[in-house]
């Protein structure tokens, strides 16, 4: 399996698995997709249903990797998908379903994806990438210095997959005083040598401008062997394949049926994971795109004009893990859409990154659109109290702020008699604040989270200062 630019012409190189797995973008600034989808056959379709999670992964995931033996890729896999890791799931569900289904009603159902060590589906494809990256390093004897920005949820998937990984090391800011006390404990409370969290006196803009320095800065990129694990990773989204696989097999009986699925979305990376086991084969009808507030994909969605928005309108929302004004994901999805033509992604992106925005409503692409099935809606800060307490009242679940986005948006679409699965991007208990706001109550927190905002908590504050950074880097890279 060789992988291609989004932006390249077919005179570019076409590399591997584990050549791009460790880097971010294409060298012409586009992102990789495989050469080809691989489809998933009837009978392999009838063989994975039984399978538990970490088989089916390895399954998928082998038609993706040729590069790593199959037996290392299995044992990768294995380390990364057990019940131990997973056991943030619902009573009475089995923790080693990794992704277990709950039926709210027939034919509407959540899948759980957020039962790991950082109570959201980030976590999934991180510890994948933890364990692929660990891997790869080894056999190249090279480290990796991982700087990252986040606003929450990133940061902490990522900590927690990297911790105690030989050969990787994460420096993570984040804005000082601005993430709750749950996610700062979350974070700030691991004691691992490799893990370095740096609060920035700023807000997440500011440290992200800081990520963007020191990475443009190539010199020193290349001397502190600086990575990333950001939300354009390709491992990250082929990771997210398989439990659409997982979700569809638990809601459907024989592989003759169809599902829809609802995806609370932002950068467009989960649901460009729905969009990718659609094309192998996997019986989806629709992918239900959810936005909050921040509605740019939505609007492509109805209208066919993609418009990121400046940094300065993006509504900070109740859903802030969704509060993202340019999909970087989304540029994969558009490369199928216009036939896989790196020329014409050029000519769209030319005006992205110049700041402006894209119209296909008069072109055959958006009269296409229709058979990558693809539909869309929003919900805003009302819809989501109102959905966490209908779905409170009519089905005793309570859900996070996000799937909550989710819910509404999938009710607009279902269609009587297909299976409706919405996934479920959190839980209740990282957005405690506003389903007090909803229900009047405190959701439940997992018992091995109770009380840890009183942890010691392991934090540097600096100013929002490349130098700064670039400075503490230095003394504590391994280099
Ligand atoms: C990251 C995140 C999302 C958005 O996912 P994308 O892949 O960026 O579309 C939704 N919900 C939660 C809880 C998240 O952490």
């Amino acid at each position: 399996m060789r992988y291609l630019s989004t932006r390249g012409d077919s005179s570019s190189p076409t590399p591997t698995f584990t050549e791009i797995l460790l880097g971010g973008l294409a060298p012409d600034g586009g992102l990789y997709l495989p050469e080809t989808y691989p489809q998933a056959s009837a009978a392999e379709l009838a063989e994975w249903r039984g399978l538990p999670y970490h088989a089916l992964a390895f399954r998928i995931l082998s038609k993706f990797i040729d590069d790593i033996p199959a037996c290392d890729l299995k044992s990768i896999v294995d380390r990364s998908y057990t019940a131990a890791a997973f056991s943030h799931c619902r009573p009475g569900r089995d923790a080693g379903d990794i992704t277990p289904l709950t039926t709210l009603e027939p034919d509407f159902h959540l899948l759980e994806l957020s039962n790991g060590p950082t109570l959201a589906f980030k976590d999934i494809a991180m510890r994948l990438l933890g364990n692929l990256f660990e891997y790869v390093l080894a056999k190249k004897g090279e480290a990796l210095n991982i700087l990252g920005a986040t606003s929450g949820d990133t940061g902490s998937a990522a900590e927690y997959a990297m911790r105690g990984k030989r050969g990787v090391r994460v420096f993570m800011l984040s804005p000082h005083g601005r993430m709750s006390p749950f996610q700062r404990a979350q974070m700030y409370s691991l004691q691992d040598d490799n893990i370095y969290n740096i609060a920035v006196r700023g807000m997440f803009d500011d440290a992200q401008d800081i990520v963007k320095a020191v990475s443009n800065d190539h010199e020193f990129k290349a001397r502190y062997k600086i990575g990333a694990v950001n939300s354009i990773n390709w491992a990250r989204v082929v990771a997210q394949i398989v439990y659409y696989f997982k979700g569809y097999f638990a809601a459907t009986r024989s592989n003759a049926e169809t599902v829809d699925f609802a995806v609370p979305s932002g950068n467009f990376g989960n649901v460009c994971a729905g969009h990718i086991a659609r094309m192998m084969g996997l019986p989806i009808g629709r992918l239900v795109v959810a936005t909050n507030e921040n509605d740019v994909l939505d609007e492509f969605f109805r209208s066919g004009v993609y418009r990121p928005r400046a940094t300065a309108e993006t509504h900070a929302t109740s859903s802030p893990s969704m509060d993202i004004s340019k999909a970087s994901n989304f540029e994969r999805f558009v490369f199928d859409l216009v036939g896989r033509d790196p020329a014409a992604v050029r000519e769209l992106w030319a005006k992205v990154d110049a700041g402006g925005s894209f119209d296909l409503s008069e072109t055959p692409y958006f009269a296409g659109l229709a058979q990558f099935g693809f539909v869309s809606g929003k919900s805003g800060h009302a819809d989501r109290l109102a959905t966490i307490r209908r779905t409170y009242e009519q089905y005793g679940v309570i859900v996070d702020t996000h799937t909550a986005d989710g819910v509404k948006v999938a009710a607009e679409w279902r269609i009587h008699g297909v299976p409706m699965i919405v996934l479920e991007t959190a839980l209740a208990a990282k957005f405690e604040e506003t389903i007090v706001e909803a229900l009047g109550r405190a959701p439940e927190r997992p018992a091995d989270l109770r009380g840890i905002e009183n942890l010691p908590q392991r934090v540097v504050t600096m100013d929002a200062s490349v130098d700064a950074v670039k400075n503490f880097i230095r003394s504590h890279a391994d280099a």
